[in-house]
This record gives C-alpha cells, structure tokens and sequence, in this order.
C-alpha cells in the first residue's frame, strides 16, 4: 500500500480520522480508492456470526489480498475459487484456508493443480462429463482420490435477480437425479449447490431455489452431506434497496431445517457482493461539464464497467469544503477514455453547480467494481488509501460497532 500513497502526497495529510472529505482535499489528479476495512470487517463479522451454516467468502467479487487477509482475520475461513489464478493467489495470502473449486466447468490440468498442489478437495460440477474429469484429475496411479466433497450445481430461476445467472451453469432438472447418483459414487461428501443470480432482492429466491432441491434429493434417493445455497445475498443501490439481510438468513434456515438430509448435514452459502460491497468507493474528478453530461476521470473501463454495461447505479455525493446549496439534478457520466462505449446512464443525483475540478465519490465498488478494472487508453492507475468514514450505504447498521479512529498510511 506505501508506495501508492507516496504519489498523493498523503504521508503529509493530516492523522487521526480520515474520511472522503479529507483526501479530497488533497486535490488527487487520478481516481482514488477509497478503502474501509472497518465495513468488510463489519459485513465479515455479520455473516459469521448470523448465518446459520458456513460462508464461503466468493473471491472473484474482490480478490485484494488486503481484503482476504481482513475477512480471514473477521474469521472466514473458507473460500470459494473459479480459476486456478484464484485457487493460487488465495492459497498464497492464507496458507490455512479452506479453497472450494466451485466453476462447473474446469480445465483438467487446473483441477489436478488444485487438488495435489493446493490441497483443494471440493469441487462443484453440473455434467457427468466433469464429474469424471475431477475423478481422472484427481486419481494416484489409477486410484480414485477417497476424500472428494462433490457439490452438483442444480439449475434454478435469477427470476428475483438483478442480475441473471440462470443460463449458462446448473444441471438440467432431467440429469440432477442420475448425476447425484454418480457423484455419490466418487464423492466422500455429496453436496447440492445453486446460485440464485447476483442482488436477489427477496428471500423468496432462495426458498423457491430449495424446493428444486428438495425435488432432486427426493428423486435421486441420495444421501445428501452439505446445502450450499450460493451467493446472490444483495447490497444497497440507489432504487434498489433490499430487505434486511437476516430476512435471508431465516428464510434459508427454515428451508434447510425441512430438508430430507441427515442431522449432520452442513449448510453453506457463498456470499461475494454482500461481503465487500461497502469495502470500497472511488472519488473521482469532473474534468468538463457538458449541460448534464460530466466528464469523469474513471468509467467502463476502470471500476464503473457495471454502470455503463448493464446500467447499474451507484450512490454520488459532491464533495467540496461547503456544501452546495442548489438543487440536486439528474447527470449521466462520461469515463475518461476515448471509447463512446465508456459511458454511465445513471442517473446520477448531484447538485445542479457541480462544475469542472469537483471532486464526487461514487459509493459501493467494493463488489464487481474494483476488481474488474484494466489499463486501457494508459487510464487506471489509481492510488488507494484507507478511509475510516462510513460508507455510503449498509446493510450493516449505521450504528457501527466502536472502532479506532487511528489509520495507519
Ligand atoms: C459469483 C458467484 C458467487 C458470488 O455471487 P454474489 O452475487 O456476488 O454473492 C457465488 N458463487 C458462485 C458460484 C459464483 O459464481
């Protein structure tokens, strides 16, 4: 982290509390991350204590190693990768967490890395296919591995989601019952997973989602040892506000409670977004107005790429040493690359004067928004400094618990 600061000029800022207003003072030239481990730590925290099973913390929402280090220390200890880029950078930052390979679709040679360098044992499939794939990939000398956890992906409805996942993974509901059978065969431990879509907005996705698994446990017979009901638990957006998180909980919960599975049986969830939304917001800078266009230094293809690609909207607020007074109004986003296609619809509330050299942070990067930036067009070289205001939404209650205000740069 030292080194990007350096570059702001920020060892001379002043100590003690520091929030958005006060590096923005700074007049930082490039976008700034703005971190707040207290808010991942705070959702961390939640999860572990609230949700009546296991959270597998899903790594491609976030991959920092700053961010693993804090949610493991928050006490999640298992983590759910997609890529073998994932299985080794998670492997690396936390030598003892538990890694679950959860793509259906994974390359042999990725698997068999895994299992014998990584010490992976958990893998998720929707095919007959992959199932024997891992079973090959992950044999000594012929002999099939006896400690596999094989979790079947079923197909169930994004119909509550904003953001669909319904399509491209889960085992057809005609296939779930033989292929249950099969990996029961190879499996150690035989689980049932699904992902309801990214932001369900009710818990009714996840109890729908558990009568498809009551049905395929039902049909197949099997003895079924772990429930993992996936990610999708939301975070807070402008027009999109869900109920509150132990909403789900419960849900899930009763759901689970009336399963046809033994006492023993785990229950799991795979939370990315809910986890480390609020872990990041960025400030950038207005470089030209055009009536109600604003032309920012970052967009599509830094941290805004959900903004302009499937018009997600994300919290604004102007931040200037006085607040303004004139009337907030509708603005739309330009990003700072030459590409038309780096643009941000929002809508965007801000103050009607927000002129060139405001500085505006944008809430909730920390999920999608971080992760997926590139360097395109030489832009996305940002600095990052932690922060120990509080977000610009939660759903953690903004009665945070005592914390201290002394941040080490
Ligand atoms: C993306 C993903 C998640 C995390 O989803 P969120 O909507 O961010 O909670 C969990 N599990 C799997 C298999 C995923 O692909």
């Amino acid at each position: 982290m030292h080194k990007h600061h350096r570059a702001l000029g920020l060892a001379t800022a002043p100590t003690g509390s520091r929030g958005a207003a006060a590096i923005a003072m700074l007049r930082p030239v490039q976008p700034v991350t703005l971190l707040r481990p207290h808010a991942a730590r705070r959702a961390a925290r939640y999860f572990v204590e609230k949700f009546p099973g296991r959270s597998l913390y899903a790594v491609k929402a976030n991959p920092s190693p700053d961010l693993l280090r804090i949610l493991w220390e928050a006490g999640v200890t298992h983590y759910d990768v997609a890529s073998i880029g994932e299985v080794r950078l998670v492997h690396a930052t936390l030598p003892d967490a538990v890694l679950c390979f959860m793509h259906p679709v994974k390359a042999e040679e990725a698997i068999a890395e895994a299992y014998f360098e990584h010490g992976v044992k958990t893998f998720s499939l929707d095919t007959l296919d992959e199932l024997e794939k891992i079973v090959r990939a992950t044999s000594t000398d012929g002999v099939a591995a006896s400690d596999l956890n094989l979790l079947v992906r079923i197909r169930v409805s994004s119909d509550h989601a904003k953001l669909s996942l319904a399509s491209k993974f889960g085992a057809d509901p005609r296939d779930v019952a033989s292929l249950l059978m099969a990996a029961r065969q190879a499996a150690d431990a035989l689980g049932i997973c699904f992902h309801v879509g990214s932001q369900a907005m009710t818990p009714a996705a996840f109890a729908e989602a558990m009568t498809r698994v009551r049905q395929s446990i039902v049909e197949a017979a099997v003895t079924v040892d772990i429930v993992d009901v996936g990610g999708g638990f939301p975070s807070s957006y402008p027009g999109m506000e869900p109920p509150p998180l132990d909403t789900y909980f419960a849900v899930i919960h009763q759901a689970f409670e009336s399963l046809p599975i033994s006492y023993s049986a785990e229950l799991w969830c795979e939370p990315g977004r809910a986890l480390c939304a609020e872990y990041a917001s960025v400030l950038v800078r207005v470089e030209k107005r055009r009536g109600d266009e604003l032309y920012i230094n970052d967009g599509a293809y830094g941290a805004l790429f959900d903004a302009a690609h499937i018009g997600w909207r994300y919290p604004v607020r102007l931040i200037r040493d006085e607040d303004s007074h004139v009337r907030s109004m509708p603005f739309s986003f330009y990003g700072p690359t030459c590409d038309d296609l780096d643009q941000m619809a929002g809508p965007f509330e801000l103050p009607g004067d927000v002129g060139v050299g405001d500085y505006i942070e944008i809430g909730m990067l920390g999920a999608y928004g971080c992760a997926m930036r590139t360097q395109f067009n030489g832009f996305g070289v940002v600095d990052s400094v932690i922060v120990d205001d509080e977000p610009m939404a939660s759903l953690y209650g903004a009665s945070a618990p005592a914390r201290t205000n002394v941040v080490k740069l």
